[in-house]
């Protein structure tokens, strides 16, 4: 197996990801003005419904701004080719690990080191 051409294929994954996300963004945006469009209506008295949306959209978008931070910072790794390169070793990070999160910047064993210094050892999620 050729590491480099792996490393194309989730590249590929994580231009995907982010095309898929801005357009899930696109929509959310149109179905939050469809129902902001109903507020004009007279008899349409019950804002909640909009509320809620203004509240699951800005939610559900800080969550994709976040994700599409760290997509754009591992296609900007790629581009400098030190994608799938451990920050504080240096050395490779295993594909497995990769594939299973594209965002990782730490061999495992760093980034439990990682959790455990800036979390204070809490036994938490592990670290990108
Ligand atoms: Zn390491």
């Amino acid at each position: 197996m050729n590491r480099s051409t792996d490393l194309l294929k989730i590249r590929e994954l994580l231009q995907k990801r982010r095309r898929d996300i801005l357009h899930a963004n696109m929509g959310a945006h149109r179905e939050l003005s469809a129902l902001k469009n109903q507020e004009r209506d007279p008899e349409y008295e019950e804002n909640a419904q909009t509320e809620l949306a203004d509240y699951t959209l800005s939610s559900l978008m800080e969550a994709q701004r976040r994700e599409i931070m760290l997509i754009d910072a591992a296609l900007r790794r790629m581009d400098m080719g030190v994608f799938g390169e451990c920050v504080d070793c240096g050395f490779e990070i295993p594909l497995d690990r990769l594939e299973a999160l594209p965002f990782a910047i730490r061999c495992e064993e760093d980034a439990t080191r990682h959790e455990l210094e800036t979390r204070g050892g809490h036994a938490a999620t592990p670290s990108l």
